[in-house]
């Protein structure tokens, strides 16, 4: 009964002249957590092509740049979805179909920022994470940013895309590797961390140019500023890798392993704080803000 009188009375409130819908828009309740319109496993397949406007169609409620936000509740975070890309249009189809849904369901306040390497210099995946996390804040005052590669997709809506009281790993079961961590440290495939977490870090190194290393540097930086991995079961963070082959431009980094030894040294200098790059290109679409960046090649920063 009060609840319903309290409701009726808000009602009357937002119905006087001059409240506008803004006002009314700031008395939303907090989203519940979880979300009650999860629905746990979900059903993961690379067989049929999908197309962007397949997905567009089925995501009518989504904003131009790939932005969402609940609007019968107040969304618990404010996530930036941050894809370090190259080349990968087959794979991004897929990750838009399965993933904005989910996100949907997941009830984040979101936007979904593609960072795209110009030029075919070899690829830096960390350094253009620090450029997504910088672009993205430029745009909304998000304070979880998930890091998440452009193969990845989640087989269970149960694992929130969000942000922990310590550093998340996502995809902690990947099929690659028979459904479990291929090491304890693991640190790779999709990660969240909020921005406190980022900023206590120094952001990621900028300096690994090819395939590997970056994960584990991010993981040491994250254990020497005292702070521990955070990881949803392996039944709900299981995940399904979209095959392919390893891309010309991303070979092996033969450095990794001398780099990784020495995190505690480079951090500080590395990082977010030493960032240099510029935007070539600003993309809008209904499904993704697709940014092309000049990040440089290996020997310069
Ligand atoms: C690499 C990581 C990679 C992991 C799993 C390690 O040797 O350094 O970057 O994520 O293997 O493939």
């Amino acid at each position: 009964m009060l609840s319903g009188w309290l409701a009726n009375t808000r009602d009357i409130c937002t119905a006087i002249p001059g409240r506008n819908v803004t006002e009314k828009a700031k008395k939303l309740e907090k989203c519940p957590d979880p979300s009650p319109i999860l629905v746990g496993p979900l059903r993961v397949e690379f067989t049929d092509p999908v197309s962007l406007d397949l997905v567009r169609q089925e995501n009518p409620r989504l904003r131009n740049g790939g932005r969402y936000k609940p609007d019968n509740c107040l969304a618990l975070q404010k996530v930036a979805l941050i894809i370090p890309f190259r080349h990968r249009e087959e794979h991004l189809k897929y990750w838009l179909y399965y993933l904005h849904p989910i996100l949907q369901r997941q009830q984040l306040d979101y936007g979904v920022y593609v960072i795209n390497q110009y030029g075919e210099d070899t690829f830096n995946r960390a350094k253009l994470l620090n450029v997504g996390y910088t672009e993205a804040l430029k745009e909304y005052d998000y304070d979880c940013f998930v890091f998440s590669d452009v193969d990845l997709i989640p087989m269970d809506d149960r694992n929130t895309y969000k942000c922990f009281s310590q550093p998340r790993h996502l995809s902690v079961s990947m099929d690659k590797f028979g459904f479990r961590l291929p090491y304890l440290q693991y640190f790779g495939g999709v990660s969240s961390l909020s921005k406190q977490q980022y900023l206590k870090i120094n952001g990621f190194p900028n300096n690994y140019w090819g395939w590997g290393g970056e994960d584990d540097d991010i993981y040491n930086r994250l254990s020497f500023r005292g702070m521990t991995i955070s990881r949803p079961s392996g039944a709900i963070g299981k995940c399904k890798m979209i095959r392919h082959k390893r891309d010309d431009k991303n070979p092996e980094n033969p450095q990794r392993f001398n780099r990784i030894k020495h995190t505690r040294e480079t951090m500080d200098k590395d990082g977010i704080n030493s960032l240099k790059y510029s935007v070539v290109n600003v993309e809008k679409d209904q499904l993704f803000t697709k940014i092309t960046v000049d990040i440089g090649k290996p020997g310069r920063r």
